[in-house]
């Protein structure tokens, strides 16, 4: 087949490489759309430790079913899919208790790390498990359905979180993720958001996705104080921190009211300090959020209705074969760019 191959750090070579090797478990899928995560661009540069060469890259993908294992279950050739970006084995003790998102042998497509090695989507096939797999609606497109591993995240995130109707809602940046988490949000009740963001175009988008009050975050302090004077005295219900850096994280935390919820979803930074007398004594809950724990299917149902809308998130599609000037551009001046979308036909 012809692949997309991050071959040494910056380097993507569009060449031949072997088919997929398929289990008895496994989906034969013909690749339709697959978009560019944040991380394949930070991971293309081999800085992360996250992509070490020779991988194909990919987990937010979409495709055609074209050959089935002979375990396969619910699924026949033809079928238009996605398919989770977690593959999680479904017998472990966190699989079992319903936490298949942290499945303890979790690999995740197109990702290569310690001692697994998963070549992702950015090809003309892949193999997944038949049970990460979810049916997409006939009205929902393969480059939208590739915007479905992203939605999920903004979904986990929303479920995570409670919420009840007409809550004050805070989310802090407004990327990929922020985007959907905001609409997420929506949908499960939150009345007043406010999102901040560094980007001017990025708090356009959001504007346009339902954000109440955009702020742009110049500077850390005013940033947490203008945060405070949109959401009003008490603060935030629940805060939603969707970078994962010391000073977003801070003005989460600092924005949430008392009895409120901080949920974490960015991990830039491995780790950074918290404020845990305000934690401690304003009672604040927090929750993390890992990939997403089986609401693809919910997400697909959302995007195909209108409910969750991923059209403004596609800045760009581009063909497969001009993969690395793509990647080069995105790495050097990723703009206002959300995600851009391959798309094979
Ligand atoms: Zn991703
Ligand atoms: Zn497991």
């Amino acid at each position: 087949m012809q692949a997309l191959v991050n071959t040494a750090p910056y380097v993507l070579e569009y060449r031949t490489w072997a088919d997929p090797e398929m289990g008895p478990d496994d989906l034969l899928i013909c690749v339709k759309a697959c978009a560019i995560c944040g991380s394949d661009i930070k991971g293309y540069s081999g800085k992360t430790g996250r992509r070490q060469p020779p991988i194909i890259m990919g987990h937010e993908a979409a495709g055609e079913v074209v050959a089935l294992g002979a375990n396969v279950q619910g699924f026949a050739v033809g079928d238009r899919v996605a398919f989770d970006s977690t593959v999680y084995c479904r017998c472990c003790v966190n699989c079992l208790a319903g936490h298949a998102n942290l499945c303890l042998d979790r690999q995740v497509v197109g990702v290569s790390e310690g001692t697994y090695r998963r070549h992702g989507a950015m090809a003309e096939y892949i193999a997944v498990p038949w049970w990460i797999a979810i049916h997409l609606p006939d009205t929902l497109s393969y480059t939208r359905a590739a915007l479905i591993e992203t939605v999920s995240i903004g979904v986990h995130a929303a479920n995570r979180t409670p919420l009840t109707l007409n809550d004050r809602v805070a989310i802090i940046g407004a990327g990929a993720v922020g985007l959907v988490t905001l609409q997420a949000a929506r949908l499960k009740g939150a009345g007043k958001i406010v999102i901040s963001d560094l980007s001017e175009g990025r708090l356009a988008l959001a504007r346009a996705l339902g954000a109440d009050v955009t702020i742009r975050a110049d500077q850390a302090d005013a940033t947490t104080e203008a945060l405070r004077a949109a959401l009003g005295a008490q603060g935030a219900d629940a805060a939603f921190e969707a970078v994962g850096v010391q000073a977003t994280v801070d003005a989460a935390i600092a924005v949430t009211r008392v009895g409120g919820s901080v949920t974490l979803i960015g991990n830039v930074a491995p780790w950074v300090e918290v404020a845990l007398q305000r934690i401690v004594t304003g009672e604040l809950n927090l929750y993390g959020v890992c990939a997403s724990n089986r609401e693809y299917s919910a997400c697909a149902e959302l995007v195909a209705a209108g409910r969750i809308n991923v059209d403004p998130l596609i800045s760009a599609t581009a063909r497969l074969e001009d993969g690395q000037q793509v990647f080069d551009a995105l790495y050097q001046n990723p703009g206002d760019n959300i995600r851009t979308v391959f798309v094979m036909d």
